[in-house]
């Protein structure tokens, strides 16, 4: 802790400060932010782009969607992240003026500390001084300045480009506890550009194999025309194939129908998520929207009937998590508020005799924290033991 001790009267000096910056380290976009007087700003590229895809090219090879990996003790995904960090340092500065070394970087509630650690070695690489991790739910509560409204449950739903998320909160006192997350790593936004991608040439007839760069191209196009179904009715695609062009309007209805094994999916991942919490939906204080592809109306519909309220979208929501970030690492330099308690995020505890897990300290406790528990040794005249500890439910 810092004090500044000022005779009476006098004014406290001005100190210049260094800010730091917020990061959403997404799986398909990463994007930064700054908080500074209480005003959030997310920070544009060279080319004025707000997401930044989360791909990097390492010997000529694109590598995409690395942070899916993230832990599982495989170099490249740290090295991805690091070189986005790197990129993400370097396009601070450049914009804020300013030497930016620190950093408040959000991961997924699911992430153990494997997966945390591995972030923040990428970050170390990138020359980053983490402050803190957070979790990307907690940080969308926060943008939404749902640490000073009513204590409660909390859900945050986070359909991205390769994943969903749904994680429910608990907030006292302005701290939040994650009391269940669930998700699949394998449900998202490209789920629906590969369903109207196959619709698309189905539409168009079209039987010939797509080379590698009119696969590329046609994922584009669909991707775009996706987007705009979000806020139009219809959308053209057109793309000049090898055999011959190939043309089809798709219309929101079709969308909708394509749509509609993916939200049942999605609702499927909201009911269990809500049994593990043993929560009731009418117990619910706030559902949060984030992640880009919860822009689709029908998504959003779809929410809306499942929890019997309308959801919070009012912020990007490709940009909340980062705004949250942003907002946190204020906070800890001291250049806001709502500071928030860090827990850990699985319970934590020894494998005893049988393989059974022993669960020492349970998850969302607040760190740091200390328990003491007695265990007796299995065998008379035991002179040695083993002690495997083990992190997870
Ligand atoms: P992640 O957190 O996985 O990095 P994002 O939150 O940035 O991902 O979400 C990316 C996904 O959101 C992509 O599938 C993208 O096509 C989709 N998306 C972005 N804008 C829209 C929109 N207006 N309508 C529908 N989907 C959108
Ligand atoms: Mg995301």
């Amino acid at each position: 802790m810092l004090l500044h001790i000022n005779e009476p009267g006098q004014a406290a000096p001005q100190v210049a400060k260094v800010p730091a910056i917020g990061i959403d380290l997404g799986t398909t976009h990463t994007v930064v932010a700054v908080a500074r007087g209480g005003q959030v700003t997310v920070l544009t590229d060279a080319d004025g782009r707000r997401l930044l895809p989360s791909v990097v090219n390492i010997d000529g090879i694109e590598h995409a969607s690395t942070k899916r990996r993230m832990g599982s003790g495989e170099v490249l995904p740290v090295q991805a992240a690091s070189m986005i960090l790197a990129k993400v340092k370097h396009m601070a500065s450049v914009t804020l003026a300013q030497d930016i070394t620190q950093a408040v970087i959000t991961v997924p509630a699911y992430f153990d500390d494997t997966a945390r650690q591995a972030t923040k070695d990428a970050a170390a690489l990138a020359g980053l001084d983490v402050l803190r991790l957070i979790n990307e739910p907690t940080a969308a509560a926060l943008a939404y300045g749902l640490d000073a409204a009513a204590e409660g449950i909390y859900v945050i739903v986070d359909l991205g480009g390769g994943t969903f998320d749904v994680s429910v909160l608990n907030m006292q006192k302005g701290v939040f506890q994650v009391i269940a997350t669930g998700g699949d790593t394998q449900l998202g936004g490209d789920d629906v550009d590969q369903a109207l991608y196959d619709a698309f040439l189905a539409a168009a007839h079209y039987e010939q194999t797509l080379t590698h760069m009119e696969r590329q191209r046609l994922q584009m196009l669909v991707r775009e025309a996706k987007e705009k179904l979000s806020t139009q009715d219809g959308a053209d695609v057109f793309i000049a194939l090898q055999e011959r062009d190939c043309a089809h309007r798709f219309m929101r209805d079709d969308l909708d129908r394509l749509l509609n094994p993916i939200l049942r999916r999605c609702l499927a991942i909201c009911e269990q998520v809500l049994t593990d919490a043993k929560v009731e939906r009418p117990q619910i204080a706030e559902v949060v929207l984030v992640g880009g592809a919860t822009r689709m109306p029908a998504f959003q519909a779809a929410i809306t009937q499942f929890f019997g309220r309308q959801p919070l979208c009012t912020l990007n929501p490709d940009e909340v998590v980062a705004m949250g970030a942003a907002y946190q690492a204020a906070a800890l330099t001291g250049d806001g508020d709502s500071l928030l308690l860090d827990v850990t995020p699985l319970s934590l505890g020894i494998e005893t005799m049988g393989g059974l897990n022993e669960k020492i300290i349970h998850r969302n406790s607040p760190i740091p924290c200390m328990k003491q528990q007695v265990f007796t040794t299995y065998q008379d005249g035991q002179t040695a033991l083993l002690v495997h500890v083990v992190q997870g439910e």
